[in-house]
């Protein structure tokens, strides 16, 4: 039987590579940081990384990762409701209910499990699930997971969101989806209009906050601390693997009846290992140094406001950012590979976006700022987009 299945994928692969869309990937050698080595020994400076506020490779919570592990093992070999849990797994839960103002948390192995498991054991047939267009894919799996009736808005487009809320009068409940940040133009969900148009329609809200937590909000709290809205959304989903130390996990967290409804019936939950203690040990010291500074947060919104403002004053065309993403418009899908291989043989690592990631003729380089980054880095990934714009006639 193999022959025929494997003669079918190496066409279907080579077709990918053909049509200039097959993944390749660089070995790192070093911690995730704003200055990686790669296999060989070569060094670049890394601005493609969730690693918002640089704690990768932070000490402090490295240490917090090697102490729950001489205290509590390596493993759990369970699922959660078996023999999978520790103090440690509810002491994360309660912290980052805390940090999101919530009632409770519950934790999953990443956020990708948090949204394909939250829409099923809530909604049934008889009711309507308005996601936005541009949704990450977790959510979109999410969605497909459950019986209730979908419908799509536009992109963070209010008047087709309120289209969508008077068709969806038909279902018994109405849950509003989105992003708290897209990851392609690093925009902001309009989380206020959200509210209110939800409150008018009767509708409940979820926000996935896996690009927004702990950059977006005066101190960084996420979409709730950015529009004021403590109380008014009744669902969080976001992950351990961005600005929270970049490992893994992800976590739904919100109103009482809705995590303990979850903890009896969402599949990926019941059915897949608890986290190890490194990430509740580590997750626990995280949310403890986050409540005692704001530093890293605030060095991270500098550094999107320097690169930007001297990117647009190269005359590079990036569009206005909320978060720590910068789109740099190129427009010009083989420009923008031929930009980001030029900027990686600099050694500097951008990563190049076109159809079908962006939509066709908004081909771009996107750029992800870190706390981790200093001037230094900051002003050499400027210089290097010079050099590579002007030698491909992007800027004049
Ligand atoms: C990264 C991301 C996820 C997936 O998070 P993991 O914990 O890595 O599974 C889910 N949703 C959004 C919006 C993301 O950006």
């Amino acid at each position: 039987m193999y022959g025929k299945f494997q003669k079918y994928l190496q066409d279907e692969l080579k077709a990918i590579e053909e049509a200039g869309l097959y993944k390749r990937e660089r070995n790192i050698c070093s911690p995730q940081g704003a200055e990686i080595t790669l296999e060989g020994g070569k060094k670049a400076l890394n601005f493609c990384a969730n690693n918002y506020l640089g704690l990768s490779d932070n000490p402090r919570l490295i240490a917090a990762a090697k102490k729950a592990m001489d205290e509590r093992g390596y493993g759990m070999s369970s699922v959660r409701f078996i023999c999978g849990a520790q103090d440690i797994h509810r002491q994360l839960e309660k912290a980052i209910a805390k940090y999101f103002h919530t009632d409770d948390t519950i934790l999953y192995a990443a956020c990708f499990d948090a949204n394909g498991g939250v829409f099923e054991p809530l909604l049934t047939a008889e009711d309507a699930i308005i996601s936005d267009a541009l949704n990450h894919a977790s959510i979109i799996d999410g969605v497909r997971l459950c019986k209730a009736v979908r419908y799509r808005y536009a992109n963070a487009d209010m008047a087709d969101l309120e289209e969508k809320l008077k068709e969806a009068q038909a279902q018994r409940f109405r849950i509003i989806v989105t992003d708290g940040v897209f990851s392609m133009d690093g925009n902001v969900a309009p989380m206020d209009k959200i509210c209110e148009l939800a409150e008018k329609y009767d509708a409940l809200v979820m926000v996935d906050e896996s690009h927004s937590a702990g950059v977006v909000g005066k101190t960084g709290h996420g979409v709730a601390e950015e529009f004021n809205l403590y109380g008014r959304i009744d669902i969080h989903t976001g992950t351990l693997g961005k600005s929270f130390g970049g490992a893994v996990g992800g976590f739904t967290t919100g109103r009482q009846e809705i995590i303990d409804m979850l903890r009896q019936r969402s599949r990926p939950y019941l059915f897949s290992n608890s986290l190890p203690p490194m990430i509740c040990g580590a997750g626990i010291e995280l949310f403890k140094m986050l409540e005692e500074s704001d530093d890293l947060h605030t060095k991270q919104q500098e550094n999107v406001k320097y690169f930007r403002e001297k990117m647009l004053a190269a005359g590079f065309d990036c569009k206005p950012t909320q978060s720590a993403i910068l789109a740099v418009m190129l427009y010009d899908a083989p420009l923008s590979q031929k930009f980001a291989a030029r900027m990686a043989e600099e050694g500097i690592f951008v990563t190049g976006f076109y159809y079908p990631v962006v939509p066709k003729g908004q081909a771009r380089i996107r750029v992800q700022i870190s706390a981790a980054h200093e001037k230094q880095h900051l002003d050499k990934a400027i210089a290097a987009f010079i050099k590579v714009g002007k030698e491909l006639g992007v800027l004049k």
